[in-house]
């Protein structure tokens, strides 16, 4: 389990992270990719008490999300903020 810095969790499995779908299985929860929304079939069911997972199915299909660590937080690499390059440019 991993805490992202807006609180939420997030289960991170060989380097993929799901989100709690909240669809209970008699002895869990579904969790499911965090790419589901792109389109990713990737799925499992976590019981919450032991820790363990009861059941996982389907395969990713992208490459793991990158995230690095930051005090107890996780940060996305792709929503770490930029600075602009823009902003000393100011020759025409
Ligand atoms: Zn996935």
């Amino acid at each position: 389990m991993i805490q992202l810095r807006n609180n939420k969790k997030l289960l991170m499995i060989d380097g993929f992270t799901y989100h709690k779908n909240g669809a209970k299985r008699r002895n869990g929860v579904r969790w499911c990719c965090s790419s589901k929304m792109r389109g990713c079939p990737a799925a499992i069911v976590l019981n919450e008490e032991l820790g363990t997972i009861l059941l996982a199915g389907g395969k990713h299909d992208h490459e793991p999300p990158k995230y690095y660590k930051e005090n107890q937080y996780y940060i996305k690499y792709d929503e770490a903020p930029r600075r602009s390059k823009f902003d000393s440019d100011t020759s025409l």
